[in-house]
C-alpha cells in the first residue's frame, strides 16, 4: 500500500487534497479503472469470442455521465426500473442497447420502456408477459423479450445476494409445465418476440461453479424447449456476479476465469446437442465499478473502551453506504494523511448514524490518530451511492470523477433545502 508517499494516492489523484477540495464525506471515482475493466471485458470476452455482447449492471452505480462512459466504451446497460432506464434516456443512452430487468415492473415501467423502445425485456413471470403484451399492442410495438429462469443453483455468498435459488423471487422456475406454457404463450403473442434466456446466479462470486451447474441446466432446457415446443434459442443471458476485492481476504479472478470455463461448456454442450450457439451476454456490476470507487470521510471522536476497544467516528456512515448493515459486508481503509506513519492500533469505524448496526469497519489497523484525519474507505464503488439514503436527515455526498490526474465533479453535494424540496406543507 504505501507507496512513498504521505497522502493516499488514488489512480493519480491525491485524495487528501480532493477531500480538502470538495469537503467529506465524499465518493470518488475513477474512470481510468472503469475503462481498464471496459477493456478487459473487451479483451476476454466481446473480441475474443464473436455473436457476444456485454451490458453493464447499472444498479450498482448509476449517473448520466457514467451511462455516457459505458456507451463509449461500448457496452449496454442494464435497468430495473423507470428510474433507471429515465436516466438512461436522459444521458442520451442507445436504448437499443439497454436491457431491462424486474421481478415486479410496473404498468407505468413497461409503458417507459416500450416508449423508449428499451432492447430487451428480461421478462420476470407470465403476469408480466401478458401484460406487455397488452401495451406494446396499445402501441403497435413488437418487443423482444428474454426469460428470466430461476436454475435452481445455489450459489456461494451472502442469501440475501443469492438469486439463483429454487426458492426465489426472481425468475420463472424451472418446471416443464409452467416453462413451456409460457414459451408457447409468448410463441403465440404478437407483440412479444422472445429470443432466449436469462439467469443470474448471485453477487460476489470468486468461483465459476455457479455459473457452469446453471449452464448445465440451462442448455439441457434449450435443448428440450428445441425438441418439445420448437423453440430456437437465439439468446442466452448468463447473468453477472463476478467478485471483486473489497479486503485483503478477498482474491478476485480474472474476468477470463469465469468467461473462458462458461464459453467452453456452452460450446461443448451446443457441439454435443447439435445446436447453434446462441448470442451469450454478460452483466457485470459490481465488477466494473466497484474496486474504481472509494469514500473519503473525516474523523471526529476518538472513544476509546479501555480493554474492550476504540471507537473512531466519522462524518458518514450507514446514509452513504448500507452494505455492512445490511449484508455484514466487510471493507478496509487506510489514514489517508497519514500513509507514511506504522500501524500500531486496531479500532472499528463507527458510522454517525443513530444505529448500533452503523459500524464500517471492525478492527481496523491504523496508526497514531487525530480527530480531522481523512479516512479513505475502498472498494466502495458499487452499491454505495447507488444505495444512499437521506436517514438522520443527511445530506447524501457528491460524486468526483478522476481521470488521468484530472478531477471533475459529477454529482454535487446534496443540501439540507433539497432533502426538504419536495414537502408540500
Ligand atoms: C445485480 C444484477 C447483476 C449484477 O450483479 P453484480 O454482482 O453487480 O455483477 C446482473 N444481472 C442481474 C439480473 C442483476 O440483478
Amino acid at each position: 500500500m504505501f507507496n512513498g508517499e504521505k497522502n493516499f494516492i488514488f489512480h493519480g489523484s491525491d485524495t487528501v487534497k480532493l477531500a480538502n477540495k470538495y469537503g467529506t464525506p465524499l465518493y470518488v471515482v475513477s474512470e481510468d479503472h472503469i475503462i481498464d475493466r471496459c477493456t478487459e471485458i473487451k479483451e476476454s470476452f466481446l473480441n475474443k469470442y464473436e455473436n457476444t455482447r456485454a451490458v453493464y449492471a447499472s444498479k450498482a452505480f448509476l449517473t448520466k455521465e457514467m451511462c455516457k462512459i459505458v456507451s463509449r466504451e461500448g457496452i449496454g446497460i442494464d435497468v430495473v426500473s423507470g428510474g433507471e432506464i429515465y436516466t438512461a434516456m436522459k444521458a442520451g443512452f442507445p436504448m437499443e442497447n439497454v436491457i431491462f430487468h424486474g421481478n415486479n415492473k410496473t404498468i407505468d415501467e413497461i409503458e417507459l420502456g416500450i416508449e423508449t423502445n428499451v432492447g430487451r425485456f428480461v421478462v420476470d413471470n407470465l403476469y408480466e408477459l401478458e401484460l406487455l403484451n397488452a401495451l406494446a399492442a396499445e402501441k403497435n410495438k413488437v418487443m423482444n423479450i428474454l426469460f428470466r429462469i430461476t436454475p435452481g443453483v445455489d450459489s456461494y455468498t451472502h442469501e440475501y445476494i443469492s438469486t439463483g435459488q429454487v426458492d426465489s423471487k426472481f425468475g420463472i422456475p424451472l418446471k416443464e409445465e409452467i416453462l413451456f406454457e409460457a414459451i408457447n404463450m409468448a410463441m403465440d403473442m404478437e407483440y412479444i418476440n422472445l429470443l432466449g434466456f436469462h439467469f443470474h446466479v448471485g453477487s460476489q462470486l470468486f468461483e465459476n461453479t455457479s455459473h457452469l451447474m446453471a449452464l448445465d441446466i440451462l442448455l439441457e432446457l434449450i435443448r428440450n424447449v428445441g425438441e418439445k415446443v420448437e423453440f430456437e434459442t437465439k439468446e442466452l443471458n448468463v447473468g453477472g456476479g463476478f467478485g471483486i476485492r473489497y479486503t485483503k481476504e478477498d482474491n478476485p479472478k480474472p474476468l477470463s476465469y469465469f468467461i473462458d470455463p462458461i464459453m467452453e461448456r456452452i460450446q461443448d454442450k451446443c457441439e454435443e446437442f447439435n445446436l447453434e450457439r446462441p448470442k451469450i451476454i454478460i452483466e457485470p456490476g459490481r465488477w466494473i465499478i466497484g474496486e474504481a470507487g472509494i469514500t473519503l470521510y473525516t474523523i471526529g471522536g476518538i472513544k476509546e473502551i479501555p480493554n474492550v476497544r476504540t471507537y473512531i467516528g466519522i462524518d458518514g456512515g450507514l446514509p452513504d453506504n448500507p452494505r455492512p448493515a445490511l449484508y455484514r459486508a466487510s471493507y478496509d481503509g487506510v489514514v489517508a494523511n497519514r500513509m507514511d506513519e506504522e500501524l500500531v492500533n486496531k479500532v472499528t469505524i463507527a458510522g454517525k448514524c443513530c444505529e448500533s448496526g452503523d459500524i464500517l469497519i471492525r478492527d481496523l489497523e491504523v496508526p497514531e490518530i487525530e480527530p480531522g484525519d481523512i479516512l479513505a474507505v475502498k472498494s466502495t464503488g458499487a452499491y454505495n451511492y447507488s444505495m444512499a439514503s437521506n436517514y438522520n436527515m443527511i445530506p447524501r455526498p457528491p460524486v468526483v470523477m478522476i481521470k488521468d490526474g484530472v478531477d471533475r465533479l459529477v454529482i454535487r453535494r446534496e443540501t439540507y433545502d433539497d432533502i426538504l424540496s419536495r414537502e408540500v406543507i
